[in-house]
Protein backbone atom coordinates (compact mmCIF):
# COMPACT_ATOMS: atom_id res chain seq x y z
CA UNK A 1 0.00 0.00 0.00
CA UNK A 2 3.24 2.07 0.43
CA UNK A 3 4.23 2.91 -3.71
CA UNK A 4 8.60 2.47 -3.19
CA UNK A 5 8.16 3.44 -6.39
CA UNK A 6 7.78 6.94 -5.54
CA UNK A 7 10.72 6.67 -2.97
CA UNK A 8 13.06 6.05 -5.42
CA UNK A 9 15.02 8.21 -8.23
CA UNK A 10 13.41 7.75 -11.63
CA UNK A 11 16.24 5.59 -13.04
CA UNK A 12 15.40 2.84 -10.69
CA UNK A 13 11.30 3.27 -10.70
CA UNK A 14 11.48 -0.29 -12.72
CA UNK A 15 13.43 -2.31 -9.96
CA UNK A 16 11.38 0.02 -7.04
CA UNK A 17 9.29 -3.88 -6.47
CA UNK A 18 12.62 -5.85 -6.38
CA UNK A 19 13.41 -7.03 -2.78
CA UNK A 20 16.91 -5.04 -2.63
CA UNK A 21 18.07 -1.74 -1.71
CA UNK A 22 18.35 1.15 -4.60
CA UNK A 23 21.00 3.92 -4.37
CA UNK A 24 18.74 7.63 -3.58
CA UNK A 25 21.58 9.81 -4.58
CA UNK A 26 24.23 11.11 -1.78
CA UNK A 27 25.82 7.93 -1.67
CA UNK A 28 22.93 6.57 0.77
CA UNK A 29 20.38 3.87 -0.31
CA UNK A 30 16.67 3.36 0.59
CA UNK A 31 16.88 -0.09 2.69
CA UNK A 32 15.67 -3.72 1.12
CA UNK A 33 12.18 -4.18 1.69
CA UNK A 34 12.68 -7.62 3.48
CA UNK A 35 14.62 -5.09 6.22
CA UNK A 36 11.97 -2.51 6.56
CA UNK A 37 9.00 -5.22 7.12
CA UNK A 38 11.53 -6.65 9.36
CA UNK A 39 11.95 -3.55 11.65
CA UNK A 40 8.64 -2.87 11.30
CA UNK A 41 6.91 -5.95 12.56
CA UNK A 42 9.81 -5.82 15.26
CA UNK A 43 8.21 -2.57 16.12
CA UNK A 44 4.51 -3.74 16.89
CA UNK A 45 3.05 -0.13 16.03
CA UNK A 46 -0.31 0.76 17.81
CA UNK A 47 -2.14 3.80 16.20
CA UNK A 48 -0.94 6.63 18.28
CA UNK A 49 2.49 5.34 19.01
CA UNK A 50 5.11 7.89 19.36
CA UNK A 51 7.65 6.54 16.77
CA UNK A 52 11.63 8.12 16.30
CA UNK A 53 13.26 7.23 13.05
CA UNK A 54 16.95 8.04 13.21
CA UNK A 55 18.06 8.13 8.82
CA UNK A 56 14.61 9.81 7.52
CA UNK A 57 17.15 8.57 3.77
CA UNK A 58 14.06 8.69 0.84
CA UNK A 59 11.22 8.83 3.77
CA UNK A 60 9.54 5.08 2.77
CA UNK A 61 9.85 3.70 6.05
CA UNK A 62 8.68 6.55 7.95
CA UNK A 63 5.82 6.55 5.25
CA UNK A 64 5.10 2.79 6.68
CA UNK A 65 5.38 3.84 10.33
CA UNK A 66 3.02 6.60 9.69
CA UNK A 67 0.61 4.18 7.64
CA UNK A 68 0.50 2.14 10.66
CA UNK A 69 -0.87 5.22 12.73
CA UNK A 70 2.10 6.26 14.67
CA UNK A 71 3.32 9.64 14.79
CA UNK A 72 6.65 9.80 13.06
CA UNK A 73 9.43 12.34 14.24
CA UNK A 74 12.61 11.49 11.65
CA UNK A 75 15.65 12.89 11.32
CA UNK A 76 18.02 12.91 8.52
CA UNK A 77 21.58 14.39 9.04
CA UNK A 78 22.02 15.15 5.02
CA UNK A 79 20.21 17.96 4.31
CA UNK A 80 19.40 17.31 0.44
CA UNK A 81 18.01 13.91 1.64
CA UNK A 82 15.90 15.53 4.02
CA UNK A 83 14.35 18.27 1.79
CA UNK A 84 13.86 16.10 -0.71
CA UNK A 85 12.00 13.31 1.73
CA UNK A 86 10.07 16.47 3.05
CA UNK A 87 8.54 17.72 0.09
CA UNK A 88 7.79 13.67 -0.60
CA UNK A 89 5.99 12.81 2.36
CA UNK A 90 3.81 15.77 1.88
CA UNK A 91 3.15 15.25 -1.71
CA UNK A 92 1.83 11.86 -1.15
CA UNK A 93 -0.38 13.25 2.58
CA UNK A 94 2.10 11.84 5.42
CA UNK A 95 1.31 14.72 7.23
CA UNK A 96 1.78 12.80 10.78
CA UNK A 97 5.53 12.71 9.74
CA UNK A 98 7.83 15.51 10.83
CA UNK A 99 11.75 15.32 9.16
CA UNK A 100 13.88 17.33 11.15
CA UNK A 101 17.71 17.84 9.49
CA UNK A 102 20.15 16.85 11.99
CA UNK A 103 22.63 14.29 14.31
CA UNK A 104 20.11 11.69 15.18
CA UNK A 105 22.46 9.73 17.26
CA UNK A 106 21.33 12.41 19.98
CA UNK A 107 17.58 11.26 19.44
CA UNK A 108 15.08 14.24 19.88
CA UNK A 109 14.72 15.16 23.55
CA UNK A 110 11.88 17.68 22.26
CA UNK A 111 9.44 14.88 21.47
CA UNK A 112 10.63 11.88 24.16
CA UNK A 113 9.71 9.39 25.48
CA UNK A 114 8.78 7.67 22.04
CA UNK A 115 7.11 3.97 21.82
CA UNK A 116 9.22 3.05 19.12
CA UNK A 117 13.10 4.13 18.03
CA UNK A 118 14.00 2.71 14.28
CA UNK A 119 17.54 3.18 13.82
CA UNK A 120 18.08 2.80 9.93
CA UNK A 121 21.69 2.75 9.53
CA UNK A 122 24.48 0.36 11.19
CA UNK A 123 25.92 1.87 15.01
CA UNK A 124 29.15 0.73 16.91
CA UNK A 125 27.34 0.77 19.94
CA UNK A 126 23.52 1.62 21.31
CA UNK A 127 23.79 5.30 21.76
CA UNK A 128 23.27 6.33 25.01
CA UNK A 129 20.62 9.11 24.43
CA UNK A 130 18.54 6.90 22.47
CA UNK A 131 17.74 4.37 25.34
CA UNK A 132 17.32 7.32 27.73
CA UNK A 133 14.10 8.60 25.28
CA UNK A 134 12.84 5.33 25.11
CA UNK A 135 9.53 5.01 26.98
CA UNK A 136 8.99 2.17 29.53
CA UNK A 137 7.55 -0.62 27.34
CA UNK A 138 9.17 0.78 24.67
CA UNK A 139 10.87 -0.85 21.54
CA UNK A 140 14.25 0.08 20.34
CA UNK A 141 15.39 -1.53 16.59
CA UNK A 142 18.93 -1.04 15.46
CA UNK A 143 21.60 -2.24 13.38
CA UNK A 144 25.05 -2.65 15.51
CA UNK A 145 28.05 -3.97 14.37
CA UNK A 146 31.14 -3.22 12.21
CA UNK A 147 31.13 -1.30 9.40
CA UNK A 148 30.27 -3.86 6.90
CA UNK A 149 28.16 -6.49 9.03
CA UNK A 150 25.90 -5.84 11.69
CA UNK A 151 23.40 -7.59 14.27
CA UNK A 152 19.77 -6.02 13.60
CA UNK A 153 18.30 -6.03 17.22
CA UNK A 154 15.11 -5.34 19.20
CA UNK A 155 15.73 -3.72 22.27
CA UNK A 156 12.78 -4.38 24.72
CA UNK A 157 12.90 -1.48 27.82
CA UNK A 158 10.55 -2.42 30.90
CA UNK A 159 10.57 -1.56 34.62
CA UNK A 160 14.22 -0.26 33.95
CA UNK A 161 15.42 -3.20 32.19
CA UNK A 162 16.68 -3.98 29.23
CA UNK A 163 16.51 -7.05 27.22
CA UNK A 164 17.52 -7.65 23.57
CA UNK A 165 16.97 -10.18 20.94
CA UNK A 166 18.77 -10.61 17.71
CA UNK A 167 16.74 -10.21 14.80
CA UNK A 168 18.42 -10.60 11.45
CA UNK A 169 22.33 -10.38 10.08
CA UNK A 170 22.37 -6.75 8.14
CA UNK A 171 24.25 -4.76 6.06
CA UNK A 172 23.70 -1.02 6.34
CA UNK A 173 25.19 2.06 5.35
CA UNK A 174 26.71 3.66 8.55
CA UNK A 175 25.34 5.93 10.94
CA UNK A 176 27.51 8.67 11.20
CA UNK A 177 27.27 11.58 14.37
CA UNK A 178 28.27 11.90 17.89
CA UNK A 179 27.31 8.52 19.55
CA UNK A 180 27.79 6.80 15.96
CA UNK A 181 30.79 6.44 13.63
CA UNK A 182 33.29 9.53 12.59
CA UNK A 183 32.94 10.96 9.47
CA UNK A 184 34.93 8.66 6.99
CA UNK A 185 37.63 11.15 6.69
CA UNK A 186 38.02 11.24 10.48
CA UNK A 187 38.09 6.64 10.32
CA UNK A 188 41.22 5.37 11.45
CA UNK A 189 41.24 1.79 9.83
N1 LIG B 1 15.00 4.69 6.29
C1 LIG B 1 15.45 5.11 4.98
C2 LIG B 1 14.40 4.91 3.94
O1 LIG B 1 13.31 4.41 4.27
O2 LIG B 1 14.66 5.30 2.79
C3 LIG B 1 16.76 4.47 4.58
C4 LIG B 1 17.87 4.94 5.43
S1 LIG B 1 19.48 4.83 4.72
C5 LIG B 1 19.78 3.10 4.76
C6 LIG B 1 20.41 5.48 6.10
C7 LIG B 1 20.26 6.99 6.27
O3 LIG B 1 20.79 7.34 7.55
C8 LIG B 1 21.01 7.82 5.26
O4 LIG B 1 20.13 8.66 4.56
C9 LIG B 1 22.02 8.62 6.09
O5 LIG B 1 22.26 9.92 5.61
C10 LIG B 1 21.31 8.64 7.43
N2 LIG B 1 22.16 8.89 8.60
C11 LIG B 1 23.40 8.40 8.88
N3 LIG B 1 23.83 8.85 10.07
C12 LIG B 1 22.81 9.63 10.58
C13 LIG B 1 22.65 10.37 11.79
N4 LIG B 1 23.57 10.43 12.75
N5 LIG B 1 21.48 11.04 11.95
C14 LIG B 1 20.51 11.02 11.01
N6 LIG B 1 20.63 10.34 9.85
C15 LIG B 1 21.77 9.65 9.64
Amino acid sequence: RIPRHEFVPVAYIGAAYEDRPLPIGESETISQPYIVAAMTAAARVNPGDKALEIGTGSGYQAAILAYLGAKVYSIERNFQLADSARARLARLGFETVEVTCGDGTEGHPAAAPYQIILVTAASPEIPAPLMEQLDDGGRLVIPVGDLSHQDLKLLFKHGGQVASRFLDPCQFVPLIGRYGWPEKRDRVH
